[in-house]
């Protein structure tokens, strides 16, 4: 017989949180810290003390409910994602991945499994980062990124802080927010891109997260008239723009399929159509999954951009605004999740993520990787999210032969 996780329970237990801050056009609003999100820990704290799970709660709200291992010091297998929501959100992101790590800890329990390493369900604190910016807050301090200091005085509109907000619904743990050895660390989530439907698969195995860098590419020229000013008299930064932008895009594109250049805000002073503009002002967001690639965007953007300006004779200035590294995810993390899907026989591509999650962060401080499964037309972050019963089944049960695996189910070699 084929071990199994009870895909009907894992469902009713998606809709059963999703009551918890449900919005009348069907979607969740349980914003990091607020009462809806106390109640969703609650109920997810409650179904792991039934399952037999010990809790542990650490100083920035995280939480790691654990199934015992037969070595108690053999560093946990842990799994996990968030549950907290935008406050127009849908019903699957991050909680999925919290739901399908409790669920992976009631099939080892259904099937009088023992595994050699403990197995940890873990709720990530404020990954949304809507109430309280930045996002991905808790897996931050965890891994070091960020101070418990100043991550306790990130306050709200409202001039509420994670800090007191935390003790106010009784989730200021006593564990010290720090990083333990963990043995692996496995993520499930939705895919909130378009890539897994259009395949028609039920699986992807998330290889690594794209690296992304933000500019602002300033052209400075002189304003004149449109009419007196003859053309080779002028200063148009407009001649440097499309130049810069038409050679990104092909610096971009001799690097496809997985390089991506947005160009999402254009801002032309004084902006008077009778007037040569003053200045422009670009932003440009490049990314790629490998880190050097991602660098040698950058710097061939840079030459571009000054070879453009000079031949223009305008003033150019290059700001960066953000950079976020590549992440590429631990090979035999992967390797266990490949063997898996091998078990299964499961249909799966292996792909980038485009987006962040609270693996990027503990992929610094333990072996890591991702599972994604489709999502409806790609949409996410919108209370119309919606995902298949029978592809959140699938990537559970990925998950759960990838945990029998890293925590050595014992008695199977
Ligand atoms: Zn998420």
């Amino acid at each position: 017989m084929t071990l199994k996780i009870d895909g009907e329970r894992l469902w009713s237990r998606l809709m059963d949180m999703a009551e918890i801050g449900a919005t009348p056009a069907g979607g969740c609003n349980r914003q990091a810290l607020t009462d809806e999100d106390k109640r969703g820990r609650d109920l997810f704290c409650q179904w792991a003390r039934e399952a037999g799970c010990e809790i542990r709660v650490d100083a920035m709200g995280n939480i790691f409910a654990r199934r015992a291992g037969r070595n108690k010091d053999a560093a946990p297998v842990i799994s996990g994602s968030h549950l907290d929501t935008q406050p127009t959100g849908g019903k699957f992101d991050g909680v999925y991945g919290v739901l399908a790590a409790l669920e992976v800890i009631e099939s080892l329990n259904d099937h009088d499994i023992e595994t050699e390493h403990p197995f940890e369900a873990v709720v990530w604190t404020n990954e949304e980062g809507a109430r309280f910016a930045p996002a991905m807050i808790g897996s931050g301090v965890f891994c070091g990124e960020f101070e418990l200091d100043f991550a306790h005085a990130i306050a709200d509109k409202e001039e509420k802080t994670i800090g007191s907000e935390l003790s106010r619904i009784g989730y200021d743990g006593d564990e010290p927010c720090v990083p333990f050895p963990i043995q692996a660390s496995y993520e499930v989530h939705i895919e909130q891109g378009p890539i897994l439907e259009a395949k028609d698969k039920p699986v992807g195995i998330v290889t690594g997260v794209q690296g992304m860098r933000w500019f602002d590419i300033v052209i400075d020229g002189s304003p004149v008239h449109a009419g007196p000013t003859p053309m080779e008299m002028r200063q148009d930064p407009v001649r440097a723009l499309h130049k810069i932008i038409d050679r990104i895009y092909e610096l971009t594109e001799k690097r496809s399929p997985d390089s991506r250049a947005t160009f999402g805000d254009i801002i032309v002073s004084p902006g008077s159509r009778n007037t040569v503009p003053q200045q422009i002002k670009l932003s440009v967001d490049i990314r790629h999954p490998d880190e050097n690639t991602l660098e040698a965007m950058e710097k061939e953007m840079r030459q571009v951009a000054i070879e453009e300006a000079k031949h223009a004779d305008v003033d150019l200035k290059i700001d960066v605004i953000w950079r976020s590294s590549a992440v590429a995810f631990n090979q035999n993390c992967l390797n266990d999740i490949r063997r898996s899907v091998e078990v299964l026989g499961m249909p799966h591509i292996e792909m980038i993520s485009g987006a962040g999650h609270d693996s990027v962060y503990v992929s610094k401080v333990a072996p890591t990787a991702m599972i994604f499964v489709p999502c409806e037309r790609g949409i996410s972050h919108n209370e119309a999210e919606n995902a298949d019963p029978a592809h959140l089944t699938a990537g559970t049960n990925v998950l759960f032969y990838t945990v029998l695996n890293s925590a050595k189910r014992i008695g199977v070699s």
